[in-house]
């Protein structure tokens, strides 16, 4: 067997993208032990990082070890105890997951749901907090299975009126679209790497407000050989997972530095590099840049004939859903891409498999020349696939769309 050597890709499917070559580089730095200073400091600089990034002043903004998916499950299991009433606004999959994700928890699942390729109305939520009376309202930010972000803005106000914790899913929306963790009232986040952040899977950011911390404290377990007497006994619910006990993880990040697991070296350098290459460049401009090229994308796009899928006022910046033309066999397209271009995009889920292909301009691919040349190849298997296009449109047409918000974004 030889060494790996992974083909030339470019991924411009809705995630994973390709890692930005810095944070590969800072994932190859050597290893240190779990109590090393060089550890424990690298750990507190990752947090401060990650408070601008969430745009937050929470203290505990932390990492949980595990791809995006771990994230939403220690923060859905930490929080919501058995028999809590928990709403779920359903727009898309990543809605359908946190909403089984919640039942598995033991909570009492409610569900909303809006035709795929639309958002709510606030009202609709507010309508259906009254009528639930939940403890938690978990909701995705942007569900990439539509390309749809759900408005935020007003749902932390609906759910402290309501006595309710906000939770939100912003694995796909964080660093590529505007996320405002302390004025949007949000009382828990979690994130991936691997979508505008610029990283690979395998760390998930999270915050969380001084209500979610004291929700999650008052069921910090005891584990035996390990916590004195002068830890407090839990008052509610144990939590039902020892690795994705948020209790037990806060202690291990806070001043403590009480043993968990054994912190993911490689993906918290990995981490850090992302959040350091963000602020480094301002978050704000990172998600000017997503708007100039995704905006760069969808011209190009509909440049090449294509029609664009759902409501795109409320579209991601990172992401556009395409319709797959009449005759045109989408996996076959795809698969030509790949070969012949070594360009990946994406396919699709439950109702749109088939429909639509999804197209990303996120993170260290939210670049003109990835653009571009996505475009170009793309317009180039469009035609070997019968549909017919006019040569150079839509590159042309991505093109007139940078020069036209030049003073967008980089
Ligand atoms: C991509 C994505 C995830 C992915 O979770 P992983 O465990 O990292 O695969 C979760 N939620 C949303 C909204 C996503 O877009």
């Amino acid at each position: 067997m030889t060494q790996i050597h992974p083909p030339a890709r470019l991924l411009m499917g809705p995630g994973p993208i390709d890692a930005d070559p810095r944070v590969l580089r800072a994932m190859a730095a050597p290893l240190v032990g779990q109590f090393d200073p060089f550890m424990t400091d690298t750990m507190t600089e990752a947090m401060g990082l990650w408070r601008t990034v969430w745009d937050t002043a929470n203290e505990q903004t932390f990492l949980v070890d595990g791809t995006a998916r771990a994230g939403i499950e220690a923060a859905l299991v930490s929080l919501l105890e058995p028999g809590d009433r928990v709403l779920v606004p359903v727009f898309g999959r990543f809605g359908h997951l946190l909403a089984e994700i919640c039942g598995r928890a033991g909570a009492e699942v409610h569900t909303i749901e809006t035709e795929w390729g639309t958002v709510f109305d606030p009202g609709q939520v507010e309508d259906a907090v009254r009528r639930v009376r939940p403890r938690v309202v978990a909701v995705v930010h942007g569900d990439t299975s539509t390309t749809m972000a759900q408005p935020l803005a007003e749902l932390g106000r609906i759910a402290h009126e309501h006595d309710a914790l906000l939770y939100v899913d912003a694995t796909a929306t964080l660093g590529g679209n505007a996320f405002h963790t302390d004025e949007w009232g949000i009382d828990a986040a979690t994130a991936g790497l691997q979508k505008c952040l610029g990283g690979p899977s395998g760390s998930a950011p999270v915050t969380l407000s001084p209500a979610a911390v004291a929700a999650i404290d008052r069921r910090k377990q005891v584990e035996a050989g390990l916590r004195t007497a002068d830890d407090v006994a839990p008052r509610g619910a144990p939590i039902v997972s020892n690795y994705l006990d948020l209790a037990q993880i806060m202690e291990y990040w806070g001043p403590r530095r009480l043993n968990h697991h054994t912190e993911a070296t490689s993906m918290l350098y990995a981490a850090r590099e992302c959040a350091r290459l963000l602020t480094a460049e301002g978050v704000g401009t990172a998600v000017a840049r997503h708007v100039r090229h995704g905006a760069a994308m969808l011209a190009g796009v509909r440049g090449l004939g294509l029609e664009v899928y759902g409501d795109v006022g409320h579209k991601m910046h990172n992401v556009v859903a395409v319709r797959i033309p009449d005759r045109v066999d989408g996996d076959a397209v795809r698969g030509a891409l790949l070969e012949d271009f070594g360009i990946e995009i994406g396919t699709s889920f439950g109702p749109l498999h088939g429909v639509v292909w999804r197209i990303g301009t996120m993170g260290f691919n939210a670049r003109r020349d990835a653009v571009l040349t996505t475009l170009a190849a793309l317009e180039h298997e469009l035609r070997r696939a019968g549909h017919p296009t006019e040569p150079g449109s839509g590159v042309s047409a991505a093109l007139a769309s940078y020069e036209a918000n030049r003073d967008v974004g980089p």
